[in-house]
């Protein structure tokens, strides 16, 4: 035990030191999350479907529902179901198994319906592009309303992205 004790001693605290707050950063999310909140005006249900992804984009979206990104906070969830939701949020490359899938997902959404297409593999395919496994990018298979490149986008894109596609909708 004494060893033990002194060993921690010597070495010290190895871990890192915290990160800084990025004031400007977290100005910009609040400014979007009350954009958002502002035109639907309620909460905004969300479906998230992965059509093929490589889990990269996937990440970006959990930081979303952290409390630096807040989006639970201001009424924006994800729900199980596309029969709750209002926007598909829809990531990778369409894969051919995942093709019916993804339309039946789309025609279980009541309109009006957004989809908004995330990553570079949902913009065209991206690195895995079009293939006998691959149908390319969300467009080939389902009509897009915005399209948020990025390999993965970071999360504050993805909230642009989302804001996008409701700032149109309420204008169309
Ligand atoms: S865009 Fe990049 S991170 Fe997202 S699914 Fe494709 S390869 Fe993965």
């Amino acid at each position: 035990m004494y060893q033990i004790i002194k060993q921690m001693l010597r070495t010290g605290i190895k871990s890192g030191t915290t990160p800084q707050t990025d004031d400007a950063l977290r100005n910009q999310i609040q400014d979007i999350n009350a954009q958002i909140l502002n035109i639907v005006g309620r909460a905004l249900a969300i479906r998230h479907v992965d059509a093929g992804s490589c889990n990269g984009c996937e990440l970006e979206i959990h930081c979303l529902n952290n409390p630096y990104y807040n989006i639970e906070g201001i009424g924006m969830h994800f729900v199980a179901s596309p029969r709750h939701a209002d926007m598909l949020l829809v990531t990778g490359p369409v894969s051919r198994h995942m093709e019916m899938a993804l339309k039946r997902t789309y025609d279980a959404t009541p309109d009006p319906k957004l989809v908004v297409a995330l990553g570079d593999c949902g913009k065209d395919g991206g690195i895995f592009g079009e293939s006998y496994a691959s149908c390319g990018g969300i467009s080939k298979v389902l009509p897009v309303d915005v399209i948020v490149p990025g390999c993965p986008p970071p999360p504050l894109a993805i909230l642009q992205g989302i804001l996008t596609a409701v700032s149109r909708s309420k204008n169309a």
